[in-house]
């Protein structure tokens, strides 16, 4: 089993030990795809990372065409950001969980963000504003988990189970302001799809929840579910044509739950990106999620078949420079694969070894998936998703007043709940509030209607390891 070390011990990316996986049936093709998607991120936000903010002017007067340091971040060529900092903070909680846990994510973007984890740096230098203002509020919501499992510090409450998270009825993991419409999800995404390559849906839709817990606007969750099924679809063979034409979205809506995606998002998947002018005509790379969607697009489309030439020409446009790039990195290099990465960019790319290792782990638990996977999601996991969108539309033709007034309402379900309590940015003061009140009983209601004393006791210890090794040296 490959192992995540402590936040606590500050081990570099580059310093975390490797591990092969274990002998398995392995399609080589795919495997080479998913290795390539997850270094291909890593590889757009390191050949970015040097000019990150400089407009397109710049950039037509001193053109990145190489793997280069210094510039906005004083990194070495090769590092990389906040990208894919947190791309592998996502990796590595599927890896570690084997599944999809919205906890734990939230908890490995926290670490990156107070300890520096999975940082090239070792410590957090850049941070998008939706994604600080998720994190910080998640950390606040924290509290309310401490009281009924008696946590006593950061470790123990951030080691909880989901299982225990979920009984707590006034807790909600998706901490997102509303109208968070970043490209801060989309630059992180891969991940989820590359583990669940065999189940096309439910990579879809954990794309899309995985966007909510960070950006709750329902284009930057849409572009995070369409992106998640165009590489769904390299990973199964579609051909370029295929993944770009203007239909791809309706001849694979089943992967969708049939549910529409936001008409921002359409557009772009029905071609808004062919434009062979390129900036003249409008590509811009920007951080609002629809322009960083559609240049990273125009980029595949117009890339000639050179994962090269597209990655630079996503630099090349300024702005947003590694995350335009890393979004493009994700799609193209499932499609080429990692071995059509140039070899002198992957020769400087920081903690390669490691971030190769995390796509072979990835690809190897993803294949064990399928059946059982499908079955056990499709009883236990209705889309948040179709709430989400749903409670959108609502507010947008009723006025704010009436969507308030339904996140009132008692909650009938657990995913009901979760929709209920999203984007209630009142949400961490009415916690503290309550937390400082004596009326524990109905604040936390969802552990002390159900467990005696002992069992919270027993559900205080009940935490596991997430897969840490400690670094014995350092303690
Ligand atoms: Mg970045």
């Amino acid at each position: 089993m490959l192992k995540f070390p402590s936040p606590y011990d500050k081990i570099l990316p580059d310093q975390i030990k490797t591990e092969k996986t274990p002998e398995y049936n392995r399609d080589n093709n795919i495997c080479n795809q998913i290795i390539g998607s997850l270094v291909g991120l890593a590889i757009g936000d390191a050949l970015g990372a040097s000019v990150e903010f400089r407009p397109q002017q710049y950039l037509a007067a001193n053109p990145v065409s190489k793997m280069q340091g210094g510039g906005t971040w004083g990194l070495d060529a090769g590092k990389w950001t906040d990208d894919t900092s947190m791309a592998l903070c996502l990796a590595s909680s599927l890896i570690a969980e084997n599944g999809f846990n919205p906890y734990n994510q939230m908890v490995r973007y926290k670490w990156w963000h107070k300890h520096g984890y999975f940082s090239s740096t070792g410590h957090c230098f850049d941070i998008g504003k939706a994604t600080r203002q998720s994190i910080v509020e998640f950390t606040l919501r924290q509290e309310i988990l401490k009281i009924p499992y008696r946590c006593r510090n950061e470790y123990e409450v951030d080691t909880l189970t989901l299982d225990s998270i979920e009984r707590i009825k006034d807790f909600n993991m998706y901490c997102s302001e509303e109208d968070s419409a970043g490209n801060g999800a989309l630059m992180r995404l891969c991940p989820v799809p590359l583990f669940y390559f065999k189940t096309p849906d439910i990579a879809v839709e954990y794309a899309g929840r995985s966007a909510l817990l960070t950006h709750s606007d329902k284009k930057a969750v849409d572009a995070c579910r369409y992106y998640a099924a165009l590489i769904i679809g390299a990973l199964n063979g579609y051909d370029k044509d295929e993944l770009l034409h203007k239909d791809f979205y309706k001849k694979n809506k089943h992967w969708f739950g049939n549910e529409s995606i936001h008409e921002d998002i359409i557009l772009v998947a029905e071609g808004s990106f062919k434009k062979k002018g390129g900036y003249e005509q409008g590509i811009r790379g920007k951080g609002y999620v629809v322009n960083s969607l559609e240049a990273a697009l125009w980029a595949f489309w117009s890339d000639g078949n050179s994962f090269e030439k597209g990655a630079l020409a996503t630099v090349n446009l300024g702005d947003d420079t590694d995350t335009t790039a890393a979004i493009y990195g994700q799609l193209a290099g499932a499609y080429y694969g990692y071995k059509k990465i140039p070899k002198e960019w992957l020769d400087k790319l920081y903690a390669r070894e490691l971030i190769v290792c995390m796509g072979e782990w990835l690809h190897f638990q993803g294949s064990q998936r399928g059946l059982v996977d499908f079955l056990q999601y499709s009883i236990t996991s209705p889309s948040i998703l179709t709430e989400t969108s749903r409670s959108q539309e609502q507010k947008q033709n009723q006025q704010t007043a009436s969507a308030a007034t339904a996140s009132a309402e008692p909650n009938k379900s657990k995913d009901a709940n979760v929709n209920n309590k999203s984007n209630n940015m009142s949400y961490s003061k009415q916690l503290s509030n309550s937390i400082h009140s004596n009326d524990l009983e109905s604040d936390f209601d969802g552990v002390s209607s159900f467990m005696s004393s002992n069992d919270q006791d027993t559900y205080t210890r009940k935490t596991h390891t997430y897969g840490f090794y400690r670094n014995n040296s350092k303690n």
